[in-house]
């Protein structure tokens, strides 16, 4: 609010007026709301393992000192726990370092099928250990976007772990190429299917909001740190792409990732300056 002289008509002394500036208040309260819980989150997350580790080491140094099988069990749980705390720390640091950068787009050309078929054999040892296996089924061609390949490949782990994670031993994850839909002209889609537990209509909206977890105890029994989907949503911004997700209730999940194609031919690096 500002006291200001408007002009009088002719001759007559200038009228008092008042300029009354409305800013809207709700964005920014929304985004420090957000930023609070966020703290509020991650400080909990770390909470409750520190006070975890911190019982064993009093237990250790008292009563549970000569009792080596306690203390091998104690320390088990210690490391348990520090590895926890390590993936926390980990996911927090690259969602600060693509928050940071999200509005410069990365272009180098990426080939999407070599990057799946990378981290799917890469993760086959964990699919595995968790009695399943992940099949990759994509062309060799026409699977080109530019971007980082480190960043894209992020992504697949995030889908293809969580795929393992909550859906092992429910068949096979299948990665496939999405059928183009009229809305996503000119983008490729990758599908990272499970025949898991499925999810619940009500959460699907929700699932890239950081810590949202359908069952927080599942997630943090698998190692889960609540933060893979807004990674992956937060990398997926930066290259212009997209996620959506479908899923059935005891049937399963599809999460497909939609990138900007980019020609096969156009993709490849240029050729440097001068070259015959
Ligand atoms: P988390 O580290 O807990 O796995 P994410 O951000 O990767 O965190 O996923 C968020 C939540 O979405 C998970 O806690 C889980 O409840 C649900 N979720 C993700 N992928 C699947 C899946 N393939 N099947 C069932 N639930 C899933």
């Amino acid at each position: 609010r500002a006291e200001l002289s408007a002009p009088g008509a002719d001759g007559e002394p200038p009228r008092p007026a008042v300029l009354i500036m409305l800013e809207d208040r709700t964005r920014a309260a929304k985004a420090e709301a957000l930023r609070r819980d966020f703290v509020a989150y991650a400080s909990h997350e770390l909470k409750t393992p520190l006070a975890s580790i911190s019982g064993f080491i009093e237990t250790l140094q008292g009563h549970a000192k000569s009792d080596p099988a306690a203390t091998e069990r104690f320390l088990r749980i210690m490391a348990q726990q520090t590895e926890r705390m390590k993936r926390l720390v980990e996911d927090l640091l690259s969602l600060n370092r693509i928050e940071i950068n999200e509005h410069v787009r990365p272009r180098d050309p990426v080939d999407l099928a070599t990057v799946a078929w990378e981290v799917a054999s890469a993760l086959s040892p964990l699919a595995q250990a968790q009695g399943t296996r992940i099949e990759v089924s994509l062309p060799r061609e026409g699977m080109m976007t530019r971007g980082s390949h480190d960043e894209v490949a992020q992504v697949f782990v995030n889908l293809m772990d969580n795929a393992v994670k909550y859906a092992g031993h429910g068949g096979p994850v299948r990665v496939t190429r999405a059928q183009p839909t009229p809305g996503r002209a000119g983008m490729i889609g990758v599908t990272v299917a499970d025949s898991g537990p499925g999810i619940a209509r009500e959460h699907l909206p929700r699932l890239t909001e950081r810590f949202y977890r359908v069952d927080a105890a599942r997630s943090r029994e698998r190692g889960g740190t609540g933060l893979g989907l807004a990674i992956a949503k937060h990398i997926l911004n930066r290259h212009r792409a997209d996620l959506s997700v479908t899923s059935k209730l005891g049937e399963g999940s599809r999460f497909t990732v939609w990138f900007p194609a980019t020609p096969d031919e156009a993709a490849a690096p240029e050729p440097p300056v001068g070259a015959a």
